[in-house]
């Protein structure tokens, strides 16, 4: 099976497996997991964040991070498409009485930046009070430009707001530009790093910021059902993809890239864009169904849609991109 549908469909390899096995755990929510406090410690120092705390997911760990940096009646800047904002069921909202404030994105993910700035309301009882800015990198694939990073991190802390990185992908925007962790997470008050997409472990995901902030979010997190007993089993899986797949994820990028040109020379559709991992693809409406239908026939599995989607990963070799591209391309010269 080819299954170019996420990132996060990766199974954890025999030696994650071995080294999970052998893992040093204790009781986390007693704060004496061993192999999460190493994590944990490890992750921040080389971020150049004071502390951080494990999550199962990064959902769970951008949704702590919004129920402590900001409180009921209190708002949070972020993209339209963004996921904190877009795919994470409103969770601010939902648990936290927290208003969202979506703007709109340029293709690179970017909030305009004079739009920001007329979004962050005055003091005045009629408004939600704006406490912080939210950024994802990378988006969609793409990195986001450091100096735009820069100048909105900036912002935020002349206005007085909070900033956080929803840096699920981090690692991807990291090795595509060979920035450091820290240099990439400069300026932030927190940061989520997640470990079940390229990195390939089955679970988890990390809130990084400063010592009282991660003491407010262990809180959060342990409300919200987060908190785990023998988490060292994920937390050493994590560890082995931190030392083993994060260097790796250039191959991914390279298929990606190769996908893309593959891609490019099938005539019926068109590659829209290409970025470290990710491909996107437009493919007529029509076609949709058929092509995703025939594709699951031969164990490649794409969601096919008039704009697709297509990751590569740690389960994703060089071939099996080559086969995906023969493949639609024999489809589409049969049927466009
Ligand atoms: C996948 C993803 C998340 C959520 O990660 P889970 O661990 O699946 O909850 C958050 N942000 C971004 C940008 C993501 O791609």
């Amino acid at each position: 099976m080819i299954d170019l549908r996420s990132d996060t469909v990766t199974r954890p390899t025999e030696a994650m497996l071995a080294t999970m096995a052998r893992a040093a755990v204790g009781d986390d929510v007693w704060g004496d997991d061993p192999s999460v406090r190493m994590l944990e410690m490890e992750v921040a120092d080389r971020a150049g964040f004071a502390a951080a705390a494990f999550f199962p997911s990064a959902t769970q760990s951008n949704l702590t991070a919004l129920l402590v940096h900001c409180g009921r009646g209190d708002e949070y800047i972020a993209g339209q498409l963004s996921h904190i904002y877009h795919d994470e069921g409103g969770g601010g909202a939902v648990l936290g009485g927290i208003q969202p404030q979506p703007l709109s994105q340029d293709a690179q993910g970017r909030m305009g930046l004079e739009d920001i700035a007329a979004a962050i309301k005055d003091d005045d009882i009629h408004h939600a009070r704006t406490r912080l800015i939210c950024l994802e990198n990378t988006f969609h694939g793409k990195v986001l430009p450091q100096d735009y990073i820069n100048t909105v991190t900036g912002l935020a802390a002349e206005r007085g707001l909070a900033s956080h990185l929803d840096g699920a992908r981090l690692f991807n925007a990291s090795v595509a530009t060979g920035k450091s962790l820290a240099e990439l997470c400069a300026g932030f008050d927190s940061v989520t790093l997640c470990f079940s997409k390229g990195l390939g472990a089955p679970v988890g995901a990390l809130l990084l910021g400063g010592e009282r902030f991660i003491s407010a979010a262990r809180r959060w997190r342990k409300t919200l059902g987060g908190g785990m007993r023998q988490s060292g089993l994920l937390a050493a899986a994590c560890q082995y993809a931190l030392t083993h797949h994060v260097e790796r994820l250039a191959d991914d990028h390279r298929h990606a890239r190769l996908l893309g040109e593959w891609l490019a020379c099938v005539p019926g559709i068109s590659v829209a864009e290409q970025a470290t991992n990710m491909v996107y693809v437009n493919v007529p409406r029509p076609y949709c169904a058929d092509l995703e239908a025939w594709l699951a026939e031969r164990d490649i599995l794409v969601a096919v849609r008039p704009r697709t989607r297509m990751v590569t990963h740690l389960d994703v070799g060089e071939s099996d991109v080559r086969r995906v591209a023969s493949e639609i391309g024999a489809w589409c010269a049969a049927n466009t």
